[in-house]
């Protein structure tokens, strides 16, 4: 079923002549350059030293039908059971094709991919995972979708082989982002994914943020679609994120939120809230100014003590939306503010 669809896509690459001429051709993308490696690989690696021989046999065999000059990024995230000497040789074995970036220590899974993407020189980037959960008889696919001008592909893994504590939550975590963001996909949080080259220059990725790249691309206005792929459960190893990834990612979630609505207008979240909130107390404080007069003695009323927190908090809050605007302007870059599909000269 793979090999037909690879078959039925528009061109076979010649190695001779790298450039895919599929990508070329799709609806409004730019020219890609013509010197560049087509594909590049991006693997974050953990102590996952028993997964590389079988990782790189089946991937070399998908990525040589692929007919493309191509390249396998290792990123070597500070193992410590032998993972650098198992990439070490594969780069021996195939040192044009395997190329490796070994972390000082464990900096987490999104730096990894951050650095991957920095070194990788591919047109389009494929990153997944090394623990051969990810089936790389998927590629292909990827490759289709990203044709029909799709900038960025992410896969889903409808098939989740992983233990219900983990796929629930999962589950849940992915029903709330995207019924919050608006963006129609199953699966946020997989390491398997097609980029253009576009999307993986811009994105701003830092702590854990990679749970959320289809957001954060989104957001930039690159066009996200999802494929479902097959999902291996895990052979060699465990699994490098325990149940405290749940709680991380959704406190993750809030900042993302913060950061694609409302980091551009910071007044227009912390303004409004506070506005509310000392609009509110001010009325508290007519009611009671008025029952002052008409009754007397208010000093003793607990309205009183609210009403004087919901100013300060409000006037407190409307600051701190006013401090934000200051770090916005401060920190303004003129590229930041849009993002360019195209251009016609
Ligand atoms: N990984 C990494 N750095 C880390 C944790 C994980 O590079 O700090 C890699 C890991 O080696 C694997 C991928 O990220 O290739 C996904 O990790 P894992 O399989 O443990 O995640 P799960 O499948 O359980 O979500
Ligand atoms: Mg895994």
């Amino acid at each position: 079923m793979h090999q037909q669809h690879g078959a039925n896509r528009a061109m076979t690459l010649d190695v001779a002549s790298p450039i895919r001429p599929d990508l070329l051709d799709a609806p409004g993308l730019p020219a890609i350059k013509p010197d560049a490696i087509d594909l590049s690989l991006v693997i974050p690696v953990y102590n996952e030293v028993e997964s590389l021989p079988e990782l790189y046999e089946k991937l070399t065999a998908v990525l040589i039908a692929q007919h493309c000059a191509y390249e396998i990024v290792f990123i070597d995230d500070g193992s410590t059971d032998g993972t650098f000497e198992g990439i070490r040789d594969l780069h021996l074995r195939d040192p044009q094709r395997v190329r490796v970036l070994s972390f000082r220590r464990n900096f987490g899974k999104t730096a990894a991919l951050v650095a991957g993407f920095d070194y990788c020189r591919g047109e389009v980037i494929i990153t997944m995972d090394a623990d051969l959960q990810d089936d790389p008889e998927e590629i292909p696919n990827f490759l289709d979708k990203l044709a029909e001008g799709y900038d960025l592909v992410s896969g889903w893994k409808k098939d989740r082989q992983d233990p219900w504590t983990k796929t629930l939550p999962s589950r849940l975590f992915n029903k709330v982002v995207s019924s919050s963001t608006g963006i129609d996909i199953h699966d946020f949080n997989n390491g398997f994914k097609a980029y253009r080259r576009e999307v993986t220059e811009e994105l701003k990725l830092y702590a854990d943020l990679h749970r959320f790249i289809p957001v954060m691309a989104s957001w930039r206005g690159f066009r996200v679609a999802e494929i479902p792929v097959r999902h291996h459960p895990r052979k060699h190893g465990k699994s490098k994120f325990g149940a405290g990834r749940f709680a991380r990612g959704m406190l993750d979630f809030f900042k993302v939120m913060f950061l694609t609505r409302y980091m551009q207008k910071p007044l227009h979240l912390f303004g409004a809230i506070g506005v509310a909130l000392a609009f509110l107390g001010i009325l508290v404080d007519v009611y009671l100014t008025e029952e002052h007069f008409r009754v007397g003695n208010i000093g003793s009323r607990p309205l009183l003590d609210f009403s004087l927190l919901l100013v300060i908090t409000g006037v407190q809050l409307f600051s701190l939306g006013l401090l934000g605007e200051m770090l916005r302007h401060v920190s303004y870059r003129r590229a930041e503010e849009y993002s360019i599909r195209q251009r016609l000269e």
